[in-house]
């Protein structure tokens, strides 16, 4: 007879673990307990040498599919006398904590949900162990009932038994309920609950109606993606020409039927973090109002039970197989959480509400992946994997907090060797979304136990997260913009040596005061040099700059290459060229977004940007449409050890292409092979002055596929290894995480800012 203690460190709360760790004691005949500490599951195991080595083996290689086990430490205690096997109560200790992300409603309880001889027969809330909310509905760990929003809900005699049964799916599964114990349905303002709010939030999305419908991370904007009437008042009232929907389809087939589904894709798409996948549109019944010019459509899957049952009810109404789904938010602000969000914000836009009475704790928007290199690439990393850890092999020895950029912020807190990403925020640039970090901050470190002892932000001075930063009171480092591109590359991929970074971008400050965007480090974790950027223009117009990419064009081109392609009305070219040489309002910028902007305002694509990114979207569209072979374009870049990409004189060769009456789908793919061409050019120079052959790409702008798919395969013909974003973002949703790296591998080497906001 031997015992043995097991600590399985990991994420094992809120997924069955515990009962999956009963049953196997008692099927290899081990008595002893397990127990949840918060930070790792505690088995106890007594039995003969032989039965003790079969539950080890089985603890690892049967464990439930939404556990990650990290790692298991292994004790030898004394022998007790012992007759059972028992699931302690949770004891709270110090530690890492682990906690699980919100997981898509499972086969078992789909099957569950529409069998009419089940108890929880069409029940909006059925979950088990291993699925349901997790992180949204948590106050605090470890993950039990009592520290849940479920709270409220006791359980019903029924699903009590559920809960305490060995055998049942739903054994110690914190959020279990059932129709007569659970979350209610209703609807906003009326007096209408259950079934008939289902009934008539139904009846309205096929007669046209737009509805909010209260999720898993927050509230949804849903109608008929069919219907291009209704699709086109969504935008309209919602003011958003181009940015384009996701659709909620009903099932896979459904998705075959509208998309091209490649390899591995149906695995993510169907996985239990149910993402929206970008995919390669097919002609279906989604109308192109969905995502007006646009190859592709962003799918997702049905995850939470009463999107399920939205497509399927026992009603007399014929519902269609593809939704609109997209976050319900006013324009830049977080994903509504309550009713009363909702009823501010949206109660013009929205026909109904459908709503329910699961307070939902921390908001967290539908994660979207878009596909490179046989792989998903993370664009926004949200609902079903924050907060989820990245795990370094080096241990720091302390707590950070990446605070994230300006734009679609992302925090990121991290202790010794967990780097956990925070759901998706928002712009910066609304109120309302500077208070959601700030919440959102409070609340993670509550859940994670944990405190920042340094807060590392951007350095812009007009950055409301840095001002946030400076205000929590604790010492804060600045990190530059892109190179916490590079460093969120970096930290994905636990690299800490020395790296040639770039990073292709919108807009960030830079060092100088200017405006950066299209940059070439030698870097490492501790300071990087920029050995050569684009060329530098003058942005001219502040904030209007960055949405008229036709100011951009004629800023950049002499005069005789912009006449003719019709970017303005002349006497706004006077204005721009007087501002420009008078220097008001004007920037140097070397932003790669700001030239993507202007080079598709050039060949006639996109003037305005009525979304962020909408006019290099456009432009990559174009190219990709194109077949043939890229134009010879006559410019070179010259060597220096500062290098410049002679951006100008690409533009002027696009312009009087353009004019010259060349196809701008070929001239929209050359731009793309000539950037992509010097961008490799620029690492075989930066290569002079560092050992390194590793280049990391960075930058919102190397989202773009069509870009990033020409730097690598020529990089790697060069002999250089390249490494690209693939589970964190290559945006500023990924700054935080660049910035909690640079924190942790800096705090003790570098003097950080203890003094109030420092104004530049
Ligand atoms: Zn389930
Ligand atoms: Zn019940
Ligand atoms: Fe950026």
């Amino acid at each position: 007879m031997i015992r043995k203690e097991y600590r399985v460190v990991g994420i094992v709360q809120g997924v069955g673990f515990r009962p999956f760790v009963d049953r196997i004691a008692k099927k290899n005949g081990c008595t002893g307990t397990v127990c949840n500490k918060g930070p790792y599951v505690e088995i106890h195991v007594q039995a003969s040498k032989e039965q003790v080595a079969a539950f080890r083996k089985d603890l690892e290689a049967l464990a439930p599919s939404r556990s990650a086990i990290l790692k298991i430490e292994e004790k030898t205690l004394p022998v007790q006398e012992e007759r059972n096997f028992q699931i302690l109560h949770s004891q709270k200790v110090k530690g890492d904590i682990f906690v699980s992300p919100d997981i898509a409603i499972c086969p078992d309880c789909q099957r569950e949900l529409f069998d009419p001889s089940n108890r929880r027969y069409l029940h909006p809330f059925i979950n088990c162990t291993a699925c349901g909310p997790r992180l949204t509905i948590l106050d605090s760990m470890p993950y039990d009932r009592v520290r849940t929003s479920m709270k409220d809900f006791p359980m019903c005699p029924s699903c009590e038994k559920e809960y305490t049964s060995i055998t049942s799916r739903r054994y110690h599964a914190q959020p279990v309920c059932c129709n007569d114990c659970g979350p209610e349905l209703y609807l906003v303002g009326q007096d209408v609950h259950g079934k008939d709010a289902l009934r008539q939030t139904r009846q309205t999305i096929v007669q046209g109606g737009i509805v909010a419908i209260k999720g898993i991370g927050g509230f949804h904007l849903c109608c008929d993606a069919t219907n291009p009437k209704v699709v086109q008042r969504l935008r309209t009232i919602k003011n958003r020409p181009f940015k384009p929907f996701a659709v909620m389809v009903r099932n896979m087939e459904v998705a075959r039927r509208e998309a091209e589904i490649r390899d591995g894709q149906e695995e993510v798409l169907d996985g239990y973090q149910k993402p929206i996948l970008l995919l390669k549109k097919k002609a279906g019944k989604i109308v192109p109002e969905v995502a007006p010019d646009n190859p592709n459509i962003g799918l997702i899957l049905p995850y939470a039970p009463v999107q399920l049952l939205l497509f399927d009810y026992p009603d007399e109404i014929d519902m269609p197989d593809c939704l609109v789904m997209t976050s319900a938010n006013p324009k830049g602000a977080p994903i509504c959480r309550t009713d009363q969000d909702v009823i501010e914000n949206l109660s013009d836009i929205c026909d109904l509400v459908l709503s329910n009475n699961r307070p939902i704790r921390l908001r967290a928007d539908d994660s979207v992946l878009s596909w490179f290199d046989h792989q998903p690439m993370m664009i926004r990393r949200s609902r079903g994997y924050a907060p989820l850890p990245f795990m370094m092999h080096k241990k720091g020895d302390s707590v950070v907090l990446g605070i994230g950029g300006e734009l679609k912020n992302t925090f990121c807190l991290a202790a010794k060797d967990l780097y956990y990403p925070s759901p998706y925020i928002g712009d910066l640039s609304d109120i309302r979304s500077v208070q959601a970090l700030k919440e959102a901050i409070e609340r993670m470190e509550e859940l994670l136990e944990m405190r920042a002892e340094l807060i590392v932000c951007d350095m812009h001075p007009a950055y409301q997260s840095r001002q946030l930063a400076y205000e929590l009171g604790r010492p804060v480092l600045e990190c530059q913009h892109h190179y916490a591109h590079i460093l969120s590359c970096m930290a994905e991929h636990q690299i800490d040596q020395e790296v040639i970074g770039i990073s292709f971008d919108g807009t960030g400050y830079g060092l100088d005061g200017t405006i950066w965007g299209g940059e070439f480090f030698i870097c490492d974790t501790h300071t990087f040099k920029r050995v050569g950027s684009l060329e530098p223009f003058e942005q001219v117009g502040g904030d209007l700059s960055s949405k008229e990419g036709w100011r951009n064009a004629v800023s950049i081109l002499d005069k005789e290459d912009w006449q003719g392609l019709d970017l303005c009305f002349q006497d706004q070219a006077e204005l721009i060229l007087q501002c420009k040489a008078m220097k008001i309002n004007t920037v140097t910028s070397t932003s790669a977004g700001r030239y993507f902007d202007a080079v598709s305002a050039i060949l006639g694509l996109r003037k305005v940007n009525t979304c962020e990114a909408e006019a290099s979207m456009v432009l990559q569209f174009a190219a990709e449409s194109y077949q043939g072979k890229a134009l010879d374009v006559p410019i070179s870049m010259q060597e220096a050890d500062f290098f410049i990409l002679p951006m100008k004189a690409l533009c002027t060769f696009l312009a009087q292409a353009k004019k010259s009456g060349e196809d701008i789908a070929c001239l929209a793919y050359t731009f793309h092979v000539v950037l992509a061409h010097w961008i490799c050019e620029g690492a075989l120079q930066a290569s002079r002055q560092t050992q390194s052959k590793m280049v990391v790409l960075s930058g919102g702008v190397m989202q773009n596929v069509l870009l990033l798919k020409l730097c690598k395969e020529e990089l790697e013909a060069q002999g250089f290894t390249v490494l690209t974003h693939k589970l964190s973002s290559s945006n500023d949703g990924g700054i935080g995480l660049g910035q909690a790296y640079y924190g942790m591998e800096n705090i003790r080497r570098t003097k950080v800012c203890v003094s109030d906001y420092p104004q530049k």
